[in-house]
């Protein structure tokens, strides 16, 4: 069985997206180049392991800056550009720590996927303990984590300087407004890797928090309560959203954040008979 072990950008809908893997089925697997039969450029990395970054990728990237593209389309260009190799160096590599984790413990990874709601490490069948299995599900966003603290920490010694800043600046200074691309940048990479952490992080399904949660919850629960429990967290997470959700959207930003409650009240109703919830990270 393939584990699946995900981050979400602005949601995370795996059910859309999981073609499973038929092993041994593909025939000739493509090393580089663009994959026509999945419309994604595929390479291959160090131990064999394919990456498929699907065309549908740039739509998140692209998508922030639609408004800014009529009015000065060359900052757009600049902007998306940016925004596009941040928003990949960022998920790629939460992917990565996924597959480093999971490869200590003995589990190889089948491939990486990236696609328009984040990314997705496919892994071969293994065994970890509970606590194995937790530690390759939070090693994702731990990387954002690391990711955010070392571009917000870059932003403040390197580009604050440039600009006077009083000696109590930090406290009663306006929220950064960055004003050249180098400061843009570093302040977005800390945002993106803020928000992708935070989101990841959140006990429901599919995001590596509600797989940390289970497994967590199942050194003390019965496997069943475990799922339900983060069933129920992520129920109530898939409401609270629209707190965030709705005032964006009548500020005229359309975002769409997770968790999504169809798995998670799969999960609370222990109806998964069908789609069974992931027994790995997800
Ligand atoms: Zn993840």
């Amino acid at each position: 069985m393939q584990s699946p072990a995900s981050v979400g950008l602005f949601s995370f809908a795996r059910a859309g997206f999981s073609h499973s893997v038929a092993p041994g089925g593909e025939g000739i697997v493509q090393r580089f180049g663009w994959d026509r039969k999945n419309d994604a450029f595929v390479f291959t990395m160090k131990g064999n392991i394919p990456v498929r970054v699907s065309w549908t990728f740039a739509i998140p990237a692209a998508l922030p800056f639609l408004y800014e593209w009529s009015r000065h389309p060359r900052l757009a260009l600049t902007h998306t550009v940016t925004f596009a190799a941040l928003l990949f160096l960022s998920v790629f590599l939460h992917e990565l720590a996924h597959v480093w984790a999971a490869r200590r413990r003995g589990i190889g990874t089948e491939r990486i996927d990236l696609y328009l709601f984040g990314g997705i490490a496919w892994f071969k069948r293994g065994v970890a303990s509970p606590y194995g299995w937790a530690w390759i599900a939070f090693a994702g966003p731990l990387v954002n984590i690391i990711l955010a603290a070392g571009f917000a920490a870059s932003y403040y010694l390197l580009a604050r300087p440039l600009s006077a800043v009083g000696p109590d600046g930090l406290f009663n200074s306006p929220p950064p407004r960055p004003d050249t691309l180098l400061e843009w940048t570093l302040w977005l990479g800390a945002l993106v890797n803020a928000v992708l952490a935070i989101l990841n992080l959140l006990p429901a399904y599919p995001l590596d928090g509600g797989a940390i949660a289970r497994h967590l919850l199942a050194t003390r629960f019965d496997a069943v309560t475990a799922t339900r429990i983060v069933g129920f967290c992520g129920v109530v997470l898939s409401v609270l959203r629209f707190a965030v959700i709705v005032p964006a959207a009548m500020a005229g930003i359309l975002l769409w954040i997770p968790p999504s409650f169809t798995p998670n009240w799969r999960a609370f109703r222990a109806t998964g008979s069908k789609k069974p919830v992931p027994q790995h990270p997800a």
